[in-house]
């Protein structure tokens, strides 16, 4: 059966246009494949390898009975034909280019050939001729595992591709050790987005000297397999001297929003979170961005600073992904012992309990943490940090008066007294439906 495949063309070496349509002309002799269409060719600047000469490139529509596979070794006989030579240096100069950029609507993901094309998206003299011949970016394919970026560079580059291509790009900024919590920002973000991008980066800016920053889990490995499944396009994963290069002491101040509750506990922790996600997306620009509501008052302070300097981006919160006995799912979890995690839960059955007095009527704030505070003190493996209720949104302190709709906030301490202390938190909305 035929399929349609598009074939990126380039060459910056001797008679270029010349070498690309013999390319053309070669390709449509071979049995099984016709080319139907071909772009303009526009002239563009290398991008990396060494210094060379400007590319002129362009893109063919084919249809072809041959297989992907076989396609791509046609491809490569004519580049070599074209006077190629293999073994050259990475991204070197060249008579003639032939990428199998898309083959019909099929995700390839082999040692030797990975369709859609991986750096597409980067490549503006791509996209430019894919557009021309009528293929629109955000209706291509997901590759079949996410691009994986270390290079700030190279990310705003897709990103902005992404954009030009018409695609609502959605950013997911983690610190890696994923978790379901995290793989439902994905699937949220991947119903929102036509793109979606996630971060992992351990970020030293929002540890303090006596965190741990060091013994963060780090599972690159299987973080990318769980991306791979939940079909994100792209990852991040920078290193610290690239995020931070030597000079660098800019910092996001914050205000209102990072006083009290995790703000107290950790002076410059978001600070650091601000810093981090407003580089975050001066790189990416993404049109959305996606954080848990499990870290509240981080999604307040991120609100605050998007508004601030006036990132034309959508925050979106999603509702906290939970184990079956109700403990929120945390990358620090890992730490607990057996019988930390057995008494975890009590987190949130003391927030649930508040919830359902609420729920009967009770609105005197004080009456409401009572209840909270009376689940916790039954747990003794647990060590309560703070328990608050603030308002809804800004998570500013409540005003006096009945608790109509309010967020109650907890964070308490296992193996308190021992070398590394894990603090859990959680927090749940009054007044609204219990996943709310
Ligand atoms: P982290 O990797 O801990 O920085 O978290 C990355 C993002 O995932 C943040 O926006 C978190 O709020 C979010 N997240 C963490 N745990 C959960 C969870 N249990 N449910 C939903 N989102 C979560």
């Amino acid at each position: 059966m035929a399929v349609i495949a598009y074939i990126g063309l380039g060459a910056n070496l001797g008679e270029r246009e010349a070498q690309i349509r013999a390319g053309l002309a070669a390709l449509g002799r071979v049995p099984g494949v016709r080319v139907l269409d071909v772009s303009s060719l526009r002239e563009t600047a290398p991008v990396g390898g060494p210094p060379q000469p400007p590319y002129l490139n362009g893109v063919a529509r084919l249809e072809t009975a041959l297989s992907a596979p076989a396609l791509l070794g046609v491809c490569q006989q004519l580049e070599r034909d074209a006077g190629r030579v293999a073994g050259g240096p990475r991204n070197g100069p060249r008579p003639l280019d032939l990428d199998l950029l898309l083959y019909g609507d099929e995700r390839i993901d082999t040692a030797d050939l990975i369709v859609p094309h991986p750096r597409l998206h980067e490549r503006p003299f791509v996209l430019e001729p894919l557009r021309e011949l009528g293929v629109e970016p955000a209706a291509l394919p997901r590759p079949a595992r996410p691009l994986v970026v270390a290079d700030p560079e190279e990310f705003a580059a897709l990103n902005t591709g992404w954009l030009h291509g018409g695609c609502r790009t959605g950013l997911v900024p983690t610190m890696g050790a994923l978790h379901e919590g995290h793989a439902s920002l994905l699937r949220i973000a991947r119903q929102t987005c036509d793109r979606v991008a996630a971060t992992i980066f351990v970020n030293p800016l929002q540890f303090g000297p006596k965190e741990d920053f060091a013994r963060y889990p780090r599972t690159l490995e299987r973080d990318l397999a769980l991306l791979a499944r939940e079909g994100a396009d792209a990852v991040f994963v920078p290193e610290t001297s690239a995020m931070y290069p030597g000079g660098f002491v800019s910092r996001i101040a914050v205000g209102r929003e990072a006083e009290g509750m995790e703000g107290a506990a950790r002076p410059d922790h978001f600070s650091g979170v601000a810093t981090v996600v407003a580089k975050l997306f001066a790189l990416a620009r993404p049109t959305h961005a996606f954080f848990g509501r499990k870290d509240a008052q981080q999604v307040a302070v991120l609100r605050r600073m998007t508004r601030d300097l006036g990132f034309p981006i959508g925050l979106v919160e999603c509702p906290t992904v939970r184990e079956a006995d109700g403990l929120a799912l945390s990358s620090r979890n890992v730490y607990l012992s057996p019988e930390d995690r057995r008494a975890a839960p009590m987190l949130y059955r003391a927030l649930r309990a508040a919830h359902a007095a609420h729920a009967a009527g009770e609105r005197r704030a004080e009456a409401l943490l009572a209840v909270a505070r009376g689940h916790l003190a039954q747990e003794p493996r647990a060590r309560l940090e703070y328990l608050e209720l603030r308002r809804e949104g800004d998570l500013a302190p409540l005003a006096p008066g009945p608790v109509t709709f309010a967020r109650l906030l907890v964070v308490a301490r296992f193996a308190a007294d021992g070398p590394h202390p894990v603090r859990l938190l959680d927090n749940l909305s009054l007044g609204a439906p219990l996943d709310a």
